[in-house]
Formats: C-alpha cells, sequence, structure tokens
C-alpha cells in the first residue's frame, strides 16, 4: 500500500540493487523533485532519521480534524547527505505536485533551497545523493536524463512555490546526474563506511565526515599504544606518523562535538591509512 516504504532506507548503490528486477508501473515516465523547506538543513544537523519519516508519513495520513493532511500516501522518498529513506512505494502514485502525482515520482530533497546553499558542504552532499538517486531510478524506468523526465515542483503551472528552491537550477542538477549510473555508484560521496562507529557519532565538518581517529583505529584492531605513538599535532596541524592529517582538528575539553578532548579526523583518510 501507499506508505509500504516507510522504515526502509538506501543508499543509491543499494537501491539499485533493491529495484533491479522490479516492474516499473506503466504510468512512471519523470521524476519530481521537490525540497523539504521545512526543515532545512540546519533543523536537521544530522540529517534524518526513521522517525522523522514516520512522524512525517503520521501529519500527512493523519485526518484534517487532527491536525493532519488526510492523505492515503505522499511522496515516494525523502534525501539527506547520506541516506535514502522511503515513504510512498514505487508501484503507488504518490502525492506531492497536483499536475505531476498521475504520471511522477515525488522525492524530497532535506534542505530549504531558497536560502541554503546547495554548492558546498551539506547541502551539495544532499543534491550529489539525490543526483545519484535519480540516476538510478532513471536507468530503472529506461527513461532519459531531460528537462521532460526531470520535473521540479515549480514547473507545475498549479504552484506558485520556488520549489525545490530559488537556489537550484535546473541545468545544474540535469549535469549531476552521473550518465553513466553503474560506474558511478562505486564512488558516490559521502556513503559512510561501515566502520564500527554509529553514524549519529559522525561529525561532519571541513565538508568531510569525521570520526574520533582513536576510537576508530581501536575498533580496526590498531593496538592503543601504536595509536598513541603516531597521532602527534603540531602547530594544530594533525599527523598520523609521517602522514599529514587534511581536515583533522582537536577539541578541547567541554568543546563540541563530543567526545571532546580527543583528535577528530576525516574518515577517508583513515581508511586509506589503514589500507596502506
Ligand atoms: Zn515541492
Amino acid at each position: 500500500m501507499a506508505f509500504d516504504n516507510v522504515g526502509k532506507v538506501w543508499t543509491p548503490a543499494s537501491l539499485a540493487e533493491d529495484i533491479a528486477g522490479r516492474a516499473v508501473p506503466d504510468w512512471l515516465d519523470s521524476i519530481t523533485i521537490h525540497h523539504t523547506a521545512a526543515p532545512a538543513l540546519s533543523q536537521r544537523p544530522r540529517g534524518f532519521t526513521i522517525q522523522h519519516i514516520r512522524n512525517i508519513q503520521n501529519f500527512y495520513s493523519s485526518p484534517k480534524s487532527a491536525g493532519g493532511k488526510g492523505w492515503s500516501t505522499g511522496p515516494h522518498l525523502f534525501i539527506d547527505e547520506d541516506q535514502i529513506f522511503g515513504m510512498c512505494d514505487f508501484r503507488s502514485k504518490g502525492i506531492h505536485a497536483t499536475s505531476f502525482n498521475h504520471r511522477s515520482l515525488g522525492i524530497e530533497v532535506l534542505g530549504d533551497y531558497d536560502i541554503e546553499d546547495p554548492h558546498t558542504g551539506r547541502g551539495k552532499a544532499c543534491w550529489l545523493n539525490t543526483a545519484a538517486t535519480v540516476g538510478v531510478l532513471l536507468k530503472w524506468a529506461s527513461l532519459k536524463k531531460n528537462t521532460s523526465t526531470i520535473l521540479f515542483h515549480r514547473d507545475d503551472p498549479k504552484t506558485r512555490k520556488s520549489c525545490p528552491g530559488k537556489r537550484i537550477d535546473k541545468k545544474w542538477f540535469l549535469d549531476l546526474i552521473p550518465a553513466d549510473i553503474d560506474r558511478s555508484l562505486d564512488t558516490v560521496p559521502f556513503e559512510k563506511p561501515d566502520v564500527g562507529i554509529p553514524w549519529d557519532a559522525w561529525h561532519f565538518a571541513g565538508e568531510q565526515w569525521c570520526v574520533p581517529l582513536y576510537a576508530f583505529m581501536t575498533a580496526k584492531g590498531v593496538p592503543a599504544a601504536e595509536v598513541l605513538a603516531n597521532l602527534k599535532s603540531k602547530g594544530g596541524i594533525i599527523y598520523y606518523g609521517e602522514e599529514l592529517i587534511h581536515g583533522g582538528f582537536y577539541v578541547p575539553k567541554g568543546k563540541t562535538p563530543k567526545p571532546d578532548e580527543t583528535t577528530w579526523v576525516p574518515v577517508r583518510n583513515l581508511i586509506e591509512i589503514l589500507h596502506a
């Protein structure tokens, strides 16, 4: 039924695997892009959780008399900087744009892109994740990438909204969608690898996902003494052995992110060090 995908979470790669071989609905000829506006990125500093999606579902499905919208369904996907959350299942027509509901999958991108920046940091990560997702869906539905298959909510003559935001340009977004989706799935940025640290303990800084170095390395089986011997700080620059760690930083006592009194570094650097 129409809220069947609430609770499902994918990356572009796992979505591609999941929908491969599933029948494409005969009504589907396009994908409509929205921004959530509220919540903005600033209101979801660590992105969505499944509970957030359940709360939105509850708002959509509650009767109007109870302050809801009384809808039987909603958009198909909600996307943040590193994950894709399901809502309406792909067989069912969603509710998201009056003129496009009958023929288009609806995607909500986390953020308020009338104001927030889609070209750097978390905003950019959200749009890269969305572009990869759209690439996966276009391939699945055997649709070409163009201005007829990729719709913005504001293309609907029945809305006065700027959705998905004044700062989002259609050509810019089309260019962001990978031409060869299978190849690009290996390199989609900001997918968090499983490093043995819960993802809500990560911190986004300097446009990269960072984890506490000590906790990460010891979780990977590096002896504590070896980690401590390699970890150095000179003039505010973090080194691991001889290796300068770009984007590494030390958090003093009482400061955020937590844990404090520890060195944080971009997780990609640590994975490279482990595999060196
Ligand atoms: Zn919209």
